[in-house]
């Protein structure tokens, strides 16, 4: 394939007919379909936008294999229109904390992977020798706890852990990620009831992510670091952010799938498949994160896909406490995401920006990923927009088939993903047939 064209293809912040030409998997030229070479793919009236960039996943390989692996989520995100995934530092063993863990994982990329690949590292108390030598081999971001991970191995960065990694950050010019929840409260939070999402929502207040907030912002001031916020769900701490932003602080926001489509006033008592940390919150909330989008506080949405085994869901005891926290949505974050901008009155424009360009700018791929332009990589999404599914267990192609969004009618069929020019999934025949083609992105 050489060229593919449509009536409807997402260039330059419109949607017009127009063929894309590519060669050696980098677009040469953008023409008036009547110019497309004879050999071009014609797509019709299917929407063809960028390869979607998730900046938030979580791979777990190796060592929590049995929770995912990357064989499986490359085959979710390619099914879902992602053609670039930055895998986070953690749940695999070993985290992603040493220049040896990198080399490690990078050894299991091998016919695995379905689309491109990064990799988060991680800040950790005493790890801070580990950054240059991760930094060198292209790592630019790195993430870190200010509370419990939920993982021994990833033990949660202090302050004085902080004053030790942010310099050496900031002279890499790399980002600092934060799960931004501190646990300011006196006493342990003892619920009534195991099962009760309300009891779950109020033992992690609002006040955790805006205390966070708070210290990473005097830290980035301090040490001149780039920070970025990730999974942000408190719509309080928006103002905080874009105050930070005002006065020329280098912090930026993302948000995800679950925060901006469900709401605690509708979340079952006990469904392990709804929680995560931080907490999905109500209505109110959830309009305010819709705002710090649409005015830029926030900068994009990414999955945050983080599943585990179903046991660890705790369906059956319908226990909330002992459930492991995470949601699995990164192959239906577009159809998600589409579906709920309708009902906003937003557009095609915001959903690229959201969930193609401003991601790839996190991680310094700006250049080559998330836009329809001369020079960038040939990542596409060939997609019916007006086409409606309902969200089946057996459609789901990451390793646990339990999500959050199970019979939800979602607008977006995605027909066929492009990497680099190539085909990697295609809805009407065998989904994945041919051979990985996924890189790793360094
Ligand atoms: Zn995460």
């Amino acid at each position: 394939m050489k060229a593919i064209c449509s009536d409807r293809v997402f260039i330059e912040g419109k949607i017009i007919s127009a063929a894309i030409l590519f060669k050696n998997g980098i677009i040469t030229d953008i023409v008036q379909t009547q110019l497309a070479p004879k050999d071009c793919v014609d797509y019709g009236n299917l929407m063809i936008i960028p390869g979607l960039v998730d900046t938030h996943v979580h791979i777990n390989e190796p060592g929590r294999t049995d929770w995912e692996g990357f064989n499986t989520a490359t085959q979710a995100a390619a099914a879902g229109g992602i053609t670039t995934v930055i895998d986070m530092p953690l749940n695999c063993i070993p985290v992603t904390t040493t220049l040896e863990a990198v080399k490690v994982k990078k050894t299991c990329l091998a016919n695995q992977i379905w689309v491109d690949i990064g990799f988060h590292g991680g800040v950790i108390p005493d790890n801070e020798n580990e950054l240059l030598p991760m930094m060198d081999t292209g790592v630019n971001s790195f993430k870190a706890f200010m509370i419990d991970s939920g993982i021994d191995e990833f033990p949660a960065s202090d302050t004085a852990t902080l004053d030790n990694a942010m310099p050496i950050l900031a002279k890499g010019n790399a980002t600092l990620l934060v799960h931004a929840e501190l646990d300011s409260s006196t006493s342990k939070f003892i619920p009534k009831d195991n099962a009760s999402y309300q009891e779950f929502l109020v033992s992690r207040p609002d006040d955790w992510e805006v205390n966070a907030i708070t210290e990473i912002i005097r830290l980035s001031k301090k040490h001149n670091c780039k920070v970025h916020i990730v999974h942000l769900s408190s719509a309080q701490a928006i103002k905080l952010i874009q105050q930070a932003q005002d006065i020329g602080i280098r912090i930026t926001a993302e948000t995800c799938p679950h925060y901006l489509t469900l709401s605690s006033d509708s979340i079952p008592d006990g469904d392990g498949r709804f929680k995560c940390c931080p907490p999905i919150r109500d209505d109110n909330n959830q309009n305010d994160l819709w705002i710090g989008l649409e005015d830029g506080t926030i900068d994009f949405i990414v999955s945050d896909h983080s599943p585990c085994t179903p046991a660890l869901k705790k369906l059956e005891e319908h226990n909330l406490w002992e459930a492991w926290g995470g949601i699995s949505s990164l192959q239906f974050g577009l159809s998600l995401i589409w579906t709920a901008i309708q009902k906003r009155d937003y557009g095609i424009k915001h959903l690229v920006k959201w969930m193609c360009e401003r991601p790839a700018h996190l991680v310094n791929l700006e250049n080559i990923k998330g836009k329809i332009a001369k020079g960038y990589q040939a990542d596409f999404v060939i997609w019916n927009p007006e086409a409606k599914h309902t969200i089946d267990k057996k459609d789901i192609l990451h390793k646990s088939k339990l999500s959050a969004y199970e019979q939800h009618t979602v607008y977006g069929v995605v027909e066929q993903t492009i990497l680099r020019g190539e085909v990697i999934y295609d809805r009407k025949i065998e989904n994945f047939k041919s051979k990985p083609i996924g890189e790793y992105l360094v």
